[in-house]
């Protein structure tokens, strides 16, 4: 965290030069009251600000007032307050380059200003001789006048902003309920609390205390203070399923902050929270490196949660690329993928490529790595218990025992271009050249409580989670078909149409091509339906609506065509788990078989796609040694 202190007093407010006016990223800053929020917030902190009160009367839209502890501003400085780029925050290009402040660009209060009543009333320190201010004395401009009258208060700012859009109604429309407005407001002040936790926040509602965060006290680590205020603003919860995450790259990006095990991930990406240099971004790459950290622990369309402070030198980092600083350009995007992946991978123990063999407890809020190679009995003990409570709670595949396994012929590879192993027609096991012998996998022999699939090789006895096995085995069918081109799709006789949300709908329109190319075809079929007209073959199986669901969802999170892209796995790992059979189906022998021989010849097929074991091999010594025999 970067907890930013201004000397005070604070520099004198200055009209930028016009040649770096034309370097700022220009564009609309306030679109409802939550912005404005954000906009005052940044101010306090900028300011110095210990304490930082909002009050919001009629969700921000009749008035919202943030006051607080900071420097404050000097009476003949307070015109150029609102002056348009008017800071004090920077003064030059190079200021702009290396910018340690939230602000900077002096056009938060002028734009604030122009589309609603503004007033400041501000009083700097009485300590401060050299200014030769008037002592003992607030002073208030009016925004809309200019008039500027005596007034009372303490040391610090307060800004009252009132009738937001009241001279515009058609943009007033366009605000939401006031309990809508109201939450995005608060939405602000978390963004900010989370990573001040040295500030006290307080958030009035019409009249009433809504939230209240207390500075963390100095005598705890910055470390406990951090994990307080987590606590505090997302709730205990949180952070008891939480692993801690500090981290520093080669490069010097450290990554500090929370990641929720994956057990705590949330249908929805609404605690996803990630900042650098001490300003809350949107930015894909981060969010693509804390997905694919994720990938292989979570089930399709499932949300980490996460509170990610990323510290960078500040001229590695542009934030003046867009008009609300939500979102900045790294030189290097792809250390900071690295650092926050690595950061991440460190926290969860997830194997990083080409390393297999992590054991997972979720159960436990802990991630163990194993380092040492359990014995061939402990395997065997953790294959019995991973079966009996059906809790996948250690996992670990050894490269060697695939190794070991994998060293047979394959299976005829023909058996993977088909349908799903459901569908298949039992001649097409029986056609493959090799002798049931020489199955990897092994003969099937039955099925355990709609779950396993029990098998007979030559080592002795292989237990397969299907769902996982046939989910991978989808998965990697769906990549070979887009890897080259698009994934085949079949037209449904009758289309299956839902009651879609408006995002749906949209999301639906607006990315029909990328649809296509994932082999649905979903139109709007009214205002309010959708209707999926076509789905993969390969999922021809499975609930249509569903999918459509999920691909939906998934997509409606990437809006720009290079993400999609990037994030074309996950979806296609969304759309293997709908696809594949479900727990409790009870599949003949016939098919226990297809799956297996489809297995023998899927790539990675020995975990699945959120990276749990497919199958788990018992040799005849361990069954012997369970029950002593030949002892
Ligand atoms: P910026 O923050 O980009 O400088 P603003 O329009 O938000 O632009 O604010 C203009 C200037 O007003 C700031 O540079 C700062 O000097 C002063 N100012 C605004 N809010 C406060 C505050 N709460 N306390 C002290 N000074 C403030
Ligand atoms: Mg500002």
């Amino acid at each position: 965290m970067n907890a930013v202190l201004l000397p005070s007093p604070q520099p004198l407010i200055r009209e930028l030069p016009d040649e770096l006016i034309s370097q700022i990223a220009a564009g609309e800053v306030v679109e409802r009251p939550a912005s404005v929020v954000r906009e005052l917030l940044d101010n306090a902190l900028d300011a110095g600000a210990l304490l930082v009160t909002l009050r919001l009367v009629a969700g921000g839209v009749r008035s919202m007032v943030v006051e607080d502890d900071g420097v404050g501003i000097a009476r003949e400085q307070l015109a150029m307050a609102l002056k348009r780029h008017a800071t004090s925050k920077i003064a030059c290009l190079q200021d702009l380059e290396s910018v340690g402040t939230m602000g900077f660009r002096g056009e938060a209060l002028a734009a604030i200003n122009s589309v609603a009543a503004c007033a400041i009333v501000s009083r700097v320190s009485t300590l401060n001789k050299s200014q030769n201010l008037p002592e003992n004395s607030a002073w208030m401009l009016d925004g809309q006048s200019g008039e500027i009258s005596p007034a009372a208060r303490a040391q610090g700012t307060t800004v009252e902003v009132k009738e937001l859009f009241f001279a515009t109604p058609a943009r007033r429309k366009f605000l939401k309920t006031d309990a809508t407005e109201q939450a995005h407001c608060l939405e602000a002040v978390r963004r900010h609390a989370l990573v001040r936790p040295d500030v006290g926040f307080a958030v009035w509602a019409d009249g009433k205390l809504l939230e209240q965060w207390r500075a963390g006290s100095a005598k705890n680590s910055p470390d406990g203070r951090m994990a307080q205020r987590i606590s505090d603003v997302l709730g205990e919860e949180f952070i008891a399923h939480a692993l801690a995450v500090d981290y520093t790259s080669g490069s010097g990006i450290r990554v500090q902050g929370f990641a929720g095990i994956p057990d705590a991930a949330r249908s929805r990406a609404d605690q996803q929270f990630a900042y650098v240099n001490g300003r809350f971004v949107r930015d894909k790459v981060i969010g693509h490196a804390a997905r694919s950290a994720y990938e292989d622990v979570l089930h399709g369309g499932r949300q980490p949660v996460y509170v990610l402070f990323v510290s960078i030198d500040p001229t590695r980092v542009d934030v003046n690329v867009h008009p609300t600083k939500i979102e900045v350009r790294f030189r290097d995007g792809r250390e900071v993928h690295q650092a926050v992946r690595h950061a991440l991978d460190n926290a969860l123990a997830l194997p990083r490529a080409g390393q297999v063999g992590v054991a997972g407890n979720p159960k436990n809020g802990q991630f163990l790595e194993e380092n040492t190679t359990p014995s061939r009995m402990e395997y065997a003990q953790t294959a019995i218990n991973y079966g009996a409570d059906r809790e996948p709670d250690v996992v670990g595949n050894r490269v060697s025992d695939i190794g070991v396994l994998w060293n047979a012929p394959p299976a005829n590879p023909s058996a993977f271009t088909s349908t799903p192993p459901t569908d298949r027609a039992p001649e097409a096991v029986s056609s493959s050249t090799a002798p049931p012998s020489a199955w990897p996998l092994g003969r099937a022999i039955a099925q355990l409580q709609g779950i396993y699939i029990l098998a007979e090789n030559t080592q002795g006895l292989v237990i397969i989670d299907m769902h996982a096995a046939h989910e991978r085995i989808v998965y990697e069918r769906l990549k070979s078909q887009i890897d080259t081109q698009t994934i085949t799709s079949q037209s449904l006789l009758i289309p299956a149409t839902f009651a879609a949300t408006p995002t749906e709908v949209a999301c639906a329109e607006a990315h029909m091509d990328t649809l296509r190319h994932l082999g649905l075809e979903i139109t709007a079929f009214s205002p309010k339906t959708l209707a999926v007209r076509a789905v993969p073959t390969t999922l021809a199986a499975g609930d249509a609506v569903e999918l459509a669901r999920s691909v939906l969802a998934e997509l409606s999170q990437h809006d720009a065509s290079t993400v999609i892209a990037r994030a074309q796995h996950e979806i296609l790992s969304t759309m293997a788990c709908h696809g594949a059979v479900r727990a409790n189906r009870s599949l003949t022998v016939h098919e226990m078989n297809a799956l297996l021989r489809q297995m023998e010849t899927t790539e990675r097929s020995d975990q699945c796609n959120h990276g749990r074991p497919t199958w788990r091999q018992i040799s005849v010594k361990e069954l012997d040694n369970l029950f002593m025999r030949g002892r």
